[in-house]
């Protein structure tokens, strides 16, 4: 039974697509069978993968939309052991046609049931907003990988994330955990990326991942490619550090299986603010791995 996991934060350009991307196919070359869902009308995971436009390929929005089997939107990335379900700019259309529809925070959930067996990961790469469609991804998901970008404010912004990650909790997905909160384009020769770093640790402590991503030009280089970083330099610190995070990523789904079932959720029933918030993203215990989501990991 896959591990669902969402890649999410309102903010702008802080790393997802990257994150998605890579960390998918980190997992999938440690031999993990991994879907990546592209959520985000921008459709860049989509063509980080390779996949130029094309009207004729079914996208998400078959799916959520017009109900079509996700079986027949899946498709092979070119790479062993990684599917994916891809987007384009319909999905837009998606974000405004399913608020007259029923059940309309849960189309993705029911959309991908059916196919949860079959991968040990699934991640969704979201849009930089709490539309629609990030609603159904967060609806959709066992837990949320949260990217940080190492900048000035960083702090304020996790702490406004995970306020509306407790409220998320109490309204559509109350097992929703918190996978982890991962520092990207870290530059350790500024001050700042090191002073938000320790920050950000003091502050949320083993909510973060060990692993950090590196400001890398290799990162910023493949997608223009259509391949993973893994696949274009696998020398590069970028495919490292990816390659180091799906490690971790795949040690905490194994040692949640060692624990079986994870605990009821503690977070649900706290308050909301700040305090409430990082309290409740430290409430399931364990590392990066922590968050109290009923998901079993990878299976
Ligand atoms: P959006 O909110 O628009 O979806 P995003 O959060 O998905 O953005 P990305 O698209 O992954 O962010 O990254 C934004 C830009 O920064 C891209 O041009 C990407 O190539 C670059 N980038 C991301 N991570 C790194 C990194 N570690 N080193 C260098 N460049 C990076
Ligand atoms: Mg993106």
């Amino acid at each position: 039974m896959a591990r669902i996991i969402a890649i999410a934060n309102q903010k702008g350009g802080v790393g997802k697509t990257t994150t998605a991307v890579n960390l998918a196919a980190s997992l999938a070359a440690s031999e993990q069978k991994t879907l990546i869902i592209d959520c985000d009308p921008q459709a860049n995971t989509t063509s980080s993968l390779g996949f130029s436009k094309d009207p004729a390929r079914r996208t998400l929005y078959q799916a959520l939309v017009l109900n079509e089997p996700i079986e027949r939107i899946a498709i092979d990335a070119k790479i062993d052991c990684l599917d994916l379900i891809p987007s384009d700019k319909n999905l837009v259309g998606a974000a405004v046609e399913l608020v007259s529809m029923e059940n309309r925070e849960y189309r993705l959930k029911e959309a991908i049931s059916s196919i949860r067996e079959k991968y040990s990961f699934v991640l969704i790469d979201c849009p930089p907003s709490l539309d629609l469609l990030t609603l159904n991804a967060l609806a959709a998901s066992d837990s949320v990988l949260v990217p940080i970008q190492c900048e000035y404010l960083a702090i304020e912004g996790v702490s406004e994330l995970l306020d509306t990650l407790m409220r998320i909790r109490h309204t559509i997905n109350p097992s929703l955990a918190i996978e982890g909160i991962l520092l990207t384009m870290y530059d350790d020769r500024t001050t700042l990326s090191k002073q938000v770093a320790a920050d950000l640790r003091s502050f949320f402590g083993s909510q973060v991942f060990e692993s950090v991503i590196p400001r890398n030009v290799r990162l910023a280089e493949a997608p223009s490619h259509g391949m993973p970083v893994i696949f274009y330099d696998i020398h590069s610190k970028g495919a490292e550090s990816y390659m180091q995070l799906a490690k971790e990523v795949i040690a905490n789904a194994q040692k949640r299986l060692g624990q079986g079932i994870e605990r009821p959720n503690q977070g649900a029933d706290q308050g909301t603010g700040v305090a409430a918030a990082a309290s409740a993203a430290g409430a399931g215990g364990g590392g990066s791995s922590s968050g109290s989501g009923p998901g079993t990991g990878s299976g």
